[in-house]
């Protein structure tokens, strides 16, 4: 079917886009076609018309006008599409025949460099991943900021392992292989919901790679820890070769790799992180409610995200952490000077996002001017920072390089408040470049020329009512009325006739004419020239602005914890190499506390050390299980990350992993049940755990019959607690397992509540001791159950205690006491067994004491006693 030559040359470059929405420009608009105008009409909510497609008839389309794109091609990309941007790379004046388009650029969700598809305090991260014999590469760009890291994970749980940093990256596009197995699709679809784009297997080879790698960093990049590792190189290949074709454009900004091997970090997994609601909640995947909220004091975009990732990868070395406190506690000492530099660094923008966009010749004037401006808040800033003691302070001050040298450039260089667009003048400052001032001088004298021009010519014709005017058709003309035409001079020659007036030129005003468009002309083109000579020595000094970028960032986010911390009134933690001591005196759970407001949250202790390495929790509904656990989980990752704490003292040696299993959350689309869900995660710790690990586990087995899942809890804490040695924080409602107790190491905790008659107040403090009630049914109360319901419930409850039995799964298949359950430790047979004297029993009080016994549990059991023949017994 024949299309018309327009929608020939729209498929033909379609097809070489076949996963893009393409943006088609014509005229003042970029133009959807086909089954594109049908997605994107819809999701964007304009009007879908239709366009004469020849034989085709008409073929669907819908348009958005080119100055508003931006704000479309957001909401596409913030919907997980990819937006192909096809210009007309010819000036339609002067093209013949059909104008020749291009693609100048592809956007993605993982390679916007544009402030406004971003959010200002998270990074955007591309990811990248390759699996090479069964290992896995990664590699993490956020090219908005210019920031890449590679890593890699081997051996049996490399999968894992991955799927770990991909949850804490979050990133918003993931690049894989084609035909990679579906297996490992899902797991990643699964880990976070970002668009996966899969790229040609052959980009990822470690030839080709090596190759790219080279290409964009030199042959010194042979000697990076990270070159040996095949997985590494390929995952970086593939990413780079990758925004090479979409960019289309420079990615000198991308100028050095960091090395993410896992050790170096505190690890947690995807399901941890989502517990411990460290940057994003668990309701929306906000920040209002998360760590983050209650920390973040930064002022600038890039120290916002520097700490949400100080917080996603809190440290395990020591002497870093160390470090890190060491400049808050100097910063908290020093109220005055903190609150300046914060006054000072509010006036710096986004010097990462803004390098980048130089880098990618995407900057404008006011970029440029925001540049200068950010700067030159750096130079009070550094004079404040003068003289602080603390070496990571001193080491920022030194990476904190002001450019002065390119603010004053910039200076000279650019008006201070240009207009948005680069193209039509008015960006240069007066003085910088004689012909600017020359052009422009033209422009400007050229009203009073013209009023002279009018006078002049009103005098010599005698025409008192002449005019000189300006359009865009005709350009400058002189009107005369018609009353007056006999008097225009013969050298006049007529232009246009209107109803009551005649328009003339004359060769003066033609060549003022010519001059003064002319001017304009060339003065928008000189300005933008020399725009671009500008933003090119700006290019030249990249590395430096990127490393003081980092500096400002780092700042930042160590006076936000400092500001955080002297606000909220926390302290200093000391976190030392080895051992599983931990104790954390009146600590309180930092976000709880912020919403509960100041002074309503009760502090709770706790204590690991040889004798108490798993604690036993057990305690009402809502009496402050959960929250306890979490906050001793977060004190440990804040005090890792370089934060104080909310404690009165915090002490612990060094965690190597945090395990949060709180709370049930299912995975249906991922085909898995609640339960499910559950136990994979306990699998996860029990393979995972070692003896500096901090395990966390919330009423583990409630989701399944309580006799499997009260089974399987405790067989699973006792064997993190016997074959981990790791720090273990277990709740329950299962008050049989307080039993455990007995065992070496552990001991049983309870959320102390008073009864006020029928009423219970919690009092939400830790005691020892273990709960015999859950209070349940009171909750149900405080939830506003129906009193019928409530009421029954009373009834049941009454019957079950009465007959001391228990409900397996629901349905009463063989009435069993709770005690028979753990029979071993508790059951009343074997307390008097403990108890007896053998010095002082008689062989005959001997075989009575074991007919009774023996009966007791026949009785049990429902099966007959036996008699006892006297006179035969051995004993
Ligand atoms: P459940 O067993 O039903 O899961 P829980 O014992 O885990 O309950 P939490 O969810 O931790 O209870 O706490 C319930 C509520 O109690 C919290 O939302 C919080 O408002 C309040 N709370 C918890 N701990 C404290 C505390 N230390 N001080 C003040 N209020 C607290």
């Amino acid at each position: 079917m024949q299309l018309t030559p327009m929608l020939r040359q729209y498929r033909e470059i379609k097809q070489q886009y076949p996963d893009a929405l393409l943006f088609f420009h014509l005229g003042d608009f970029y133009e959807l076609f086909f089954e594109d105008a049908e997605i994107a009409s819809r999701l964007l909510e304009i009007a879908l018309t239709g366009r004469d497609g020849g034989e085709a008839g008409r073929v669907p389309m819908c348009g958005v006008p080119c100055h508003a794109a931006d704000g479309y091609i957001a909401r596409l990309i913030e919907k997980g599409y990819r937006v192909a941007i096809c210009e007309q790379v010819e000036d339609p004046k002067q093209a013949r025949g059909l104008v020749r388009r291009e693609v100048t650029r592809v956007i993605t969700p993982g390679t916007v460099v544009d402030g406004q598809f971003l959010e200002a305090k998270r990074n955007n991260y591309l990811a990248s991943i390759v699996p090479v014999e069964g290992d896995y590469g990664l590699c993490l760009v956020d090219i908005s900021t210019g920031e890449i890291a590679v890593t890699e994970t081997r051996g049996e749980r490399a999968l894992e392992a991955l799927l770990d940093e991909l949850a804490r990256a979050f990133p918003a596009e993931v690049l894989i292989p084609r035909a990679v197995p579906r297996t490992l699709l899902e797991a990643v679809r699964h880990t976070c919901p970002a668009l996966v784009s899969e790229v040609e297997g052959e980009t990822c080879t470690e030839d080709v790679a090596r190759q790219v790698v080279m290409g964009q960093f030199g042959s010194g990049v042979a000697q990076a820890p990270w070159y040996r590792s095949g997985p590494a190189v390929c995952a970086l290949g593939a990413a780079l070769q990758y925004l090479v074709r979409t960019q289309k454009r420079e990615l000198a900004h991308l100028k050095s790799v960091s090395y993410l091997p896992a050790t170096r970090h505190l690890l947690m997994d995807a399901a941890t992180r989502r517990n411990l609601e460290i940057t994003r909640s668990l309701r929306d995947g906000g920040k209002w409610g998360t760590l983050l909220w209650v920390l973040d004091h930064t002022v600038t975009p890039m120290g916002g995200r520097c700490l949400a990732r100080w917080l996603e990868m809190p440290l395990t070395a020591t002497e870093a952490i160390a470090g890190r406190h060491d400049a808050v506690q100097e910063l908290v000492d020093t109220t005055l000077l903190r609150t300046r530099v914060r006054r000072e660094l509010r006036t710096v923008q986004d010097l990462e996002r803004l390098a980048s966009r130089v880098a990618c010749g995407s900057a404008t004037a006011r970029d440029l001017v925001a540049l200068k401006t950010s700067l030159r808040a750096l130079g009070p800033v550094r004079e404040i920072l003068t003289g602080l003691k603390a070496e990571l302070l001193r080491e920022l001050y030194g990476r904190l390089d002001p450019l002065d040298d390119v603010a004053a450039l910039l200076e000279k260089a650019l008006v201070d408040d240009p207009p948005a667009s680069v193209r039509d003048g008015g960006l240069i400052r007066e003085g910088f470049h004689p012909e600017v001032d020359r052009l422009r001088a033209i422009g400007s004298n050229g009203r009073e020329w013209l009023c002279a021009f009018e006078a002049r010519e009103r005098e010599r014709t005698g025409i008192r009512s002449l005019k000189v005017g300006f359009n865009r058709v005709f350009g400058y003309y002189i009107e005369i009325t018609r009353p007056n035409l006999p008097l225009v001079p013969p050298e006049y020659r007529r232009r246009q006739t209107l109803a009551n007036a005649e328009r003339f030129i004359t060769d003066e005003l033609k060549r003022y004419e010519d001059e003064i468009l002319g001017a304009e002309e060339r003065l928008a083109a000189l300005e933008y020239e020399l725009f671009l000579e500008l933003r090119q020595k700006v290019l030249a000094h990249l590395e430096r602005l990127q490393q003081t970028a980092r500096a400002v960032a780092e700042l930042d986010a160590l006076l936000s914890l400092a500001e955080a911390a002297a606000r909220y009134g926390y302290v200093r933690p000391r976190v030392k190499d080895g051992g599983y001591h931990l104790a954390i005196e009146e600590g309180r759970h930092p976000v709880v506390e912020r919403v509960l407001g100041a002074g309503s949250f009760v502090p709770n202790d706790v204590l690991f050390d040889g004798d108490r390495r798993l604690i036993i929790l057990t305690g009402p509904n809502m009496a402050g299980k959960s929250t306890y656990m979490r906050q001793v989980a977060l004190l440990v990752l804040m005090a890792q990350a370089g934060s104080f704490v909310p404690a009165k003292t915090a002490e612990f040696g060094v965690v190597d992993r945090i395990f949060a299993r709180v709370g049930a959350a299912d995975d249906l689309a991922g085909g898995r049940s609640t339960f499910m869900v559950e136990m994979s995660e306990c699998r996860t710790i029990l393979e995972n755990a070692t003896s500096a690990s901090l395990v966390i586990l919330d009423e583990v087995g409630r989701g399944t019959s309580t006799y499997d899942g009260m089974s399987l809890a405790r067989a699973i804490v006792e064997f993190l607690h016997l074959h981990t040695r790791a720090r273990i924080l277990f709740s329950t409602h299962y008050h049989e397992l307080t039993a455990m107790a007995a065992m070496p190491g552990v001991v049983n905790c309870t959320m102390a509540v008073r009864e006020e008659g029928d009423e219970i107040v919690f009092l939400h403090r830790v005691v020892p001791g273990s709960a015999n009630r859950s209070y349940g049914l009171h909750v149900a109360r405080l939830a506003g159950l129906p009193r019928e319901v409530l009421e029954r419930a009373r009834e049941v409850l009454a019957a079950l205690e009465a007959r001391g039995k228990g409900w397996a799964g629901g349905q009463p298949s063989r009435p069993v006491t709770q005690l028979e359950m753990f029979a071993r430790e508790i059951h009343p047979v074997l307390e008097e067994l403990k108890e007896i004297d053998l010095a002082t029993t008689t062989p005959l009080e001997a075989l009575n004491k074991l007919h009774a016994w023996q009966k007791r549990l026949l009785d049990e059991a429902g099966r007959p006693v036996r008699r006892v023949r006297r006179g035969r017994s051995g004993v």
